[in-house]
């Protein structure tokens, strides 16, 4: 294998020119849980919590739900006690995970859409990217289990949430410190990730978000499941052109990839329908 291939490629071109229908109804879908969070996160800052307020950032993080049932076990409470808001939210991202894989990423996390959105802008400004050995980026993308597995054990033996000190997603809706109570080294968290996010195709998402690892075990299992039909292929290799968000080479994609999170990019570009969506129990 070349250096050349044997680098994960940053630098495909994101071609705005080449927008479809699809991309247009994920980015439509991304802005708008985008905005409704801000909108708590402003609603929240402005007029606080309780009936006549807004309900904070944390209500609305599925990750929470699930640090929380660890606790529960952990000091013995009732599992599923929580506040009705976080379990709902728990039992949709579940759902969602089992019936679409890591679909939450490509299409609802606000973090997520974020760093897709300035790797877009990176690209401009920075059009090489950072190219990444192939073995180190798939050496890194263990991380975030490694990340997940830390969370929950600490959850479970001690009660202690220690995500929060380095919860990206709450550093940025709480607009980096300069408005609501974060931990400094959650801001920092989220200053490198979208800054390593200009360079590399969702950074946080690949290597460290806890909540992507758990939806990653998901995709194996899912209903919904991403297949490529080697026999229609004709590998003309212009699928490892498309822009995937996570950096997959789709060239050699198949459907147990725990990366992809379902955007459908290379389904909706390929010319020969080579890569299929599809139900499978
Ligand atoms: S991996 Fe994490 S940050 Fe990225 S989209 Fe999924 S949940 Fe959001
Ligand atoms: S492999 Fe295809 S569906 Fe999965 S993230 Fe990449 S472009 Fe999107």
């Amino acid at each position: 294998m070349s250096t050349e291939s044997s680098k994960i490629k940053n630098n495909r071109k994101i071609n705005l020119a080449k927008v479809t229908n699809l991309d247009t109804i994920r980015f439509i879908t991304q802005f708008g849980f985008f905005s409704f969070i801000l909108y708590i996160s402003i609603g929240h800052l402005i007029y606080g919590g309780g009936s006549s307020g807004f309900p904070s950032l944390g209500t609305y993080c599925p990750f929470g739900g699930f640090v929380k049932l660890f606790q529960n076990l952990g000091t013995g409470k009732y599992i599923l006690s929580m506040p009705p808001t976080k379990l709902a939210l728990l039992g949709a991202t579940i759902l969602t995970a089992v019936v679409a894989g890591r679909a939450f990423c490509g299409w609802i996390c606000p973090f997520g859409s974020v760093q897709e959105w300035l790797r877009v802008l990176g690209e401009r400004a920075f059009p090489k990217g950072i190219e990444i050995p192939k073995e180190i980026d798939s050496a890194l993308r263990y991380v975030k289990y490694v990340v997940l597995g830390l969370i929950l054990f600490l959850a479970l033996t001690s009660g202690v949430m220690i995500f929060k000190l380095f919860d990206p997603y709450s550093a940025l809706f709480h607009f980096a410190g300069l408005w609501g109570n974060v931990a400094v080294s959650a801001v920092i968290t989220m200053a490198i990730f979208l800054t390593l996010s200009l360079f590399i195709d969702r950074a946080w998402c690949r290597y460290a978000c806890p909540l992507g690892a758990i939806q990653a075990l998901f995709n194996k299992i899912s209903l919904i499941k991403l297949v490529k039909k080697v026999d229609i292929c004709k590998n003309c290799s212009k699928c490892s052109e498309i822009y995937c968000p996570m950096g997959i080479e789709i060239s050699t994609l198949t459907e147990t990839s725990a990366e992809c999170i379902r955007c459908l990019r290379c389904v909706d570009k390929c010319n020969f329908d080579a890569v299929e969506a599809r139900i499978e129990v």
